[in-house]
């Protein structure tokens, strides 16, 4: 079964210290683990969807996220929490940016349409929030038809709360294979 993994939200703003909706520490701690997969996707040839939120200034205002959430992921904070060097040598047909604006990767993107027509599966997901956009992404691949597969250490929720909740769901509602990065290495 050909799979694809999604990185979702790793950015400036979810991680950083000084990002507008930081999980700060214990979004810092799943770092490391999120870099050996990524070496580990390098090795394997395997393909890696990079999906970030990308807010509009002007449009937030019409998100139903502006009434929950300050401006986000505006410019700078989108960027990406990882050193560029972790993906050198990652072919450029291996990695790819999903820039979104909902919770779900699958909302209003071309990442379905990239998938199917990469024949693609399953998918291995990892990053922030567990319990906010891996929960709706999940909840999105589910109904498309996606086995699906979670790093829990490679995730951070909101709260500690709701990554257990989120984990617990994947498992029992959606189906899904919850391992740890160790396990998948
Ligand atoms: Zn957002």
């Amino acid at each position: 079964m050909k799979s694809a993994y999604l990185l979702i939200d790793y950015v400036y703003d979810f991680i950083d210290d000084k990002g507008v909706l930081s999980l700060s520490e214990r979004g810092q701690s799943i770092q490391p683990n999120i870099i050996k997969i990524i070496k580990k996707i390098k090795e394997d040839e395997g393909i890696l969807y990079l999906c970030n939120d990308n807010h509009e200034k002007d449009s937030y205002t019409y998100s139903p996220e502006s009434k929950l959430f300050p401006l986000h992921c505006n410019r700078e904070g989108s960027k990406l929490y990882i050193d560029q060097d972790v993906f050198n040598n990652i072919k450029p047909n291996k990695t790819m940016n999903i820039s979104k604006t909902m919770y779900s990767a699958f909302n209003g993107t071309m990442l379905n349409l990239t998938l199917k027509q990469q024949q693609i599966e399953e998918l291995v997901l990892m990053g922030v929030c567990t319990d906010i956009c891996v929960l709706h992404t999940a909840i999105d691949a589910y109904n498309l038809g996606y086995k699906i597969t979670v790093i829990s250490d490679c995730c951070c929720g909101l709260t500690q709360e709701g990554h257990q909740f989120a984990l617990n769901h994947f498992k029992n509602t959606l189906g899904a294979r919850i391992v740890t990065s160790k396990e998948w290495l």
